[in-house]
């Protein structure tokens, strides 16, 4: 049996669009992934909490967000440990969760390229699997940079129609993946909402409704 391969897709999801999920998709498919899982955070440590919305509001999104996405799913498991959420210690927790399973970190290269601020992320690095996608704005050569002098032998670029073998996993630790990416980022969903722009096809429709019903991210509301 080959081992199940599942994708930690965390982020602050504030709140979650159709950029992330389209990511998440093709990640899961052109990877092979049983699973990918958006892990929204309780409290990231690098950003400040003015304008973020509650922990629970945005984990709700996320589940509207994946819930006619086959293989993809939210998980709580930040959100409930209510404390500042560290890839390190979530990593602790998914591998406890998933025995056996071969486990990546899925993140964009704008994240990838500040991995350096991490937690524990030399150790990160050494200790997992990457898959590194393509972001408008996020350059390849700025996520390049932070690998340093390692061997080239640890990267892969995954040009199209080309698979992930189990095999190439002996050597390969960072997998950069062109996932097509959609220019849309929760800043700019924030800021439509603020200002009273219509939203439609930057959030999945439930989301849309969800952030219309909740009032979130409107200027009378932070
Ligand atoms: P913000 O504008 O508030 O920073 P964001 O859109 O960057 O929000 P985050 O929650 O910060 O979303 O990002 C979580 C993860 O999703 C990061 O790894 C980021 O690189 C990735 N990501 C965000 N938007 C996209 C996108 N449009 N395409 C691919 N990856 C994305
Ligand atoms: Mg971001």
């Amino acid at each position: 049996m080959p081992r199940a391969r599942i994708g930690l897709f965390g982020g602050t999801f504030n709140p979650v669009h159709s950029g992330h999920i389209h990511a998440a998709r093709a990640v899961r498919d052109r990877l092979e992934f049983r699973e990918v899982l958006l892990i929204p955070s309780y409290r990231p440590p690098h950003k400040g909490t003015v304008g973020l919305a509650p922990a629970q509001d945005r984990l709700a999104m996320v589940r509207l967000a994946v819930r006619d996405c086959p293989g993809l799913a939210a998980s709580a498991v930040e959100v409930e440990a209510r404390e500042t959420s560290y890839a390190v210690l979530t990593l602790d927790k998914m591998k406890a969760a998933y025995p056996g399973a071969r486990l990546f970190f899925v993140l964009g290269t704008d994240a990838f390229a500040e991995i350096e601020t991490w937690k524990d992320y030399r150790h990160l690095l050494e200790e997992c699997l990457w898959v590194i996608m393509s972001r408008p704005g996020g350059a390849r050569a700025d996520a390049r940079r932070v690998l340093g002098s390692r061997p080239a032998a640890l990267c892969r670029v995954l040009t199209a129609g080309e698979r992930l073998r189990d095999a190439d996993l002996a050597r390969v630790r960072f997998i950069f993946l062109d996932v097509d990416a959609l220019d849309i980022s929760s800043s700019a969903v924030r800021e439509a909402v603020r200002n009273g722009r219509p939203i439609a096809g930057l959030v999945p429709p439930a989301v849309e409704d969800y952030l219309r019903s909740h009032q979130l991210y409107r200027k009378d509301n932070g």
